[in-house]
Order: C-alpha cells, then structure tokens, then sequence
C-alpha cells in the first residue's frame, strides 16, 4: 500500500467500484457519494492537483469525463451534472491526488447506500458498454 488512497486503487490494492478504465485514467464511484451516481476520474500517474498535472494526463482526464457525463446521463438521466475539481485543502481538495467529480444533480437529493453505489456503477457501465474492468474473464 502506498500513502496514497487513489494509487492504491490504480494499482488494485484498494476497493473501488470501478466503472471505466485506460492507458492514462480510472474512473470509480465515490466512496462518500454526494447524490446517487456520483464518479469521480483520475488520472493513473500520480499528481497531486491541477498544478502537477502533466498534458498528456490532462488530455485523458477529460476525454474520460466527457465519456462518463454521457454514461451518466445515459445510465440515470440526472437532471443535470455537476463538474467539480478542487485544489488543496482550503478549497475542499480531501484526497491529495488529482481528481474530478462527477455529480449527477436532480431536484431532489438522495446519498446512496454502498450496496446502491454497486447498482449504480453497473448502469454506469452497462452504458459505457463495458463489464467490471477489474474483474478478470476467465
Ligand atoms: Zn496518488
């Protein structure tokens, strides 16, 4: 285990619920979700914040949001999305590993329980046309 929550994840040393993976990034359901379906992407490599992001990482990180706004909207037609990305710890950045939220919103807000965060991945991916990445085909 390394001292980094998310570089766990990466290297599958720590749980996620992992919806969609690449070269460059992971996407995974929030632990502590804000509403129903919230994801968040990151970039593989290590980078603390928006200010140790490489371009190439940068580059994959929103190609992999704008995929999974789509899978989102797809899988549990929000009434709209929300797009964060925090930077330190004053403005709420709580994992020191680049990432960005996605946050399905609708007029009314519900938190998921961590058995419904496995449902909702599952329509996450079903809409990306994918199975579990994680989990090996044999
Ligand atoms: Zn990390």
């Amino acid at each position: 285990m390394s001292d980094c929550t998310f570089c766990d994840i990466v290297s599958g040393e720590g749980p996620a619920e992992v919806v969609f993976e690449d070269e460059l990034t992971l996407a995974f359901m929030d632990i502590v979700p804000y509403t129903d379906g919230h994801t968040l992407v990151i970039p593989k490599r290590h980078s603390a914040d928006i200010f140790e992001l490489e371009q190439p990482e940068a580059d994959a990180v929103w190609r992999t949001t704008i995929r999974l706004a789509h899978a989102i909207r797809d899988a549990l037609s929000p009434a709209g999305l929300t797009v964060r990305q925090a930077n330190g710890r004053v403005a709420d950045q709580h994992i020191m590993h680049f990432h960005i939220h996605l946050i399905p919103r609708d007029q009314r807000e519900k938190r998921g329980s961590l058995t419904q965060i496995g449902e909702f991945a599952e329509r996450i991916r079903a809409a990306l046309g994918r199975s579990d990445p994680r989990t090996p085909t044999s």
